[in-house]
């Protein structure tokens, strides 16, 4: 499968760009709506790129969750799905699948991975303990929480830094670790989490070395380590790219041995194998046998887990596909372009480029709106305003509010432009960046956001917001000043 390697092909001329290196078969039309009716949009979805309906949007990049393009091979193995409700052959070419993958013996399928999450936290974690890990995600620290638990976030101090060049900003310190364990006491840490690919950073990487050295602290005070290893493939081409050691190894002794330190690795395979759907697995009867009677409770019997079987057999075909360098290092090659143009630019973004997308640095883009009005927000409105471009805010609004009801404010906040793997082209990515530039020299133009409508859970999902002033109307004339009425 692996028979060709190179992601970024070098020209005669002078320009290195990433070639694609798969066909275009089946394709969605997409619009490209005239400013205006864009405006209109992200007014009716509360200044939130979570409520536009997809039919307004041009390049939807908010995520890459469930939103990859499939393989042929994964397409045609949905036709050999078998229905069954128990013992369904889908579930066991999975299960093959994953053994072969991730080396874990025993395998519980869920319908995506903050489901995995629910099971993992409600079985391991009791009030007052604490979850040392790199960094949260949203969902994780959610279910954490839910459960009594608190999280210690300990990376490393390059982590939180926007410009870095550091390889791996995903690296826990493993000082903060042994001091956390001596404060707290072991007894109070059901487990060492570890995210593959940080996603709330700039999808930044850990190393192997890393892995070790974490390793060898849990195990001299018995914790166990459990690993989310949504964006396992692309920490492993970092991995392979950026850790000298394993420069000559195959992906796939790489993710095995990433794994391979995991008590309990959990997935969303709506990223991992570019499917829908989630699991855990373990290669301890002990921890299987604890965590699987919540998977009938919550998700479905064990062979299905909420998952229909399609999405269970092109997930058997997406985890093979996951040791393909060409599949896992398209989408940080055309994030890596995107980050190089944007920074040549002057465009403040997460350096180096990591997994997932492209972060814009949106408290130094918008450095006038105070982040309390929510700059990232604020600039993921103004970007879908005129561009048509759907990112994520990952900032403020994806926070929380402490118990005065004050903000807590994010360490960074980020807008999030997602490179699904093998979805855009390379003409749209320069679109991409051409209006992100234009959006930079206009910033000035770009004001804040107030809540209106607040939800006390993840408010980011389903949270509405209105500006502070009249700031996209103005926003809207500049643009048409500058592009005629085009789009
Ligand atoms: C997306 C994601 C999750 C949650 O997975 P869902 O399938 O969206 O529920 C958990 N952890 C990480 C690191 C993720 O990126």
């Amino acid at each position: 499968m692996n028979d060709q390697t190179t992601p970024s092909i070098r020209f005669y001329g002078e320009e290195t760009i990433p070639v694609e290196l798969h066909k275009v078969r089946i394709v969605q039309k997409l619009h490209l709506r005239p400013v205006d009716e864009r405006l209109d949009a992200i007014n009716k979805g509360g200044y939130n790129t979570f409520l536009l309906n997809t039919k307004d949007v041009f390049l939807d990049m908010l995520t890459d969750s469930g939103t990859n393009a499939m393989s042929d091979n994964q397409v045609s193995s949905m036709l050999k799905a078998d229905d069954a409700y128990a013992g369904s052959q889908s579930f066991y070419r999975m299960e093959e699948a994953l053994r072969d993958v991730f080396g874990k013996e025993h395998i519980l399928p869920v319908h995506q991975g903050r489901a995995a999450e629910n099971v993992v936290s409600q079985v391991f974690i009791k009030p007052g303990d604490i979850i040392p890990m790199n960094y949260h995600f949203t969902t994780t620290k959610a279910h954490m929480e839910l459960n009594g638990g608190k999280i210690f976030e300990i990376l490393t101090e390059e982590g939180l830094k926007i410009k870095s060049n550091h390889p791996f900003k995903g690296n826990i310190d493993i000082q903060q670790l042994k001091d956390l364990i001596l404060q707290y006491g072991a007894e109070h840490i059901p487990f060492i989490r570890l995210e593959a690919s940080t996603n709330l950073i700039g999808g930044q990487p850990f190393s192997i070395q890393n892995m070790r050295e974490v390793k060898a602290v849990a195990d001299e005070y018995g914790i166990m380590i459990v690993l989310d290893a949504s964006l396992i493939g692309e920490n492993a081409w970092f991995i392979k790219q950026r850790e000298e050691e394993f420069k000559n190894t195959s992906i796939r002794d790489i993710l095995r041995m990433m794994c391979g330190f995991a008590d309990i690795v959990y997935f969303s395979s709506r990223k991992v194998s570019s499917t829908r759907g989630g699991g855990i697995c373990t290669n301890s009867h002990e921890l299987f046998l604890k965590m699987r009677d919540l998977v009938p409770l919550y998700e479905g019997f064990l062979t299905y887990g909420g998952m229909s079987v399609r999405e269970i057999e092109a997930m058997a075909v997406g985890l093979q596909e996951t040791t393909d360098e060409t599949v896992i290092s398209q989408s940080p090659s055309f994030i890596e372009y995107t980050v190089k143009e944007l920074d040549a630019r002057g465009i403040p973004v997460i350096t180096p480029a990591g997994a997932l997308g492209c972060h814009i640095d949106a408290m130094s883009f918008l450095e006038h709106i105070p982040q309390k009005e929510y700059p990232a927000g604020a600039l993921a409105a103004a970007l879908y305003i005129i561009s048509g471009c759907r990112g994520m805010e990952r900032g403020t609004i994806s926070s929380v509010r402490n118990e005065n009801g004050e903000d807590v404010l994010a360490d960074m906040e980020l807008l999030r432009l997602a490179f699904p793997r093998r979805v855009f082209t390379l003409s749209q990515t320069k679109f991409l960046i051409d209006r992100v530039h234009w959006l930079f020299e206009n910033r000035k133009l770009v004001g804040g956001l107030k809540f209106v409508e607040e939800p006390e859970v993840l408010r980011f999902f389903m949270g509405r917001l209105a500006p502070v002033s009249d700031w996209p109307q103005k926003l809207v004339e500049k643009f048409k000043e500058d592009f005629g009425n085009s789009l």
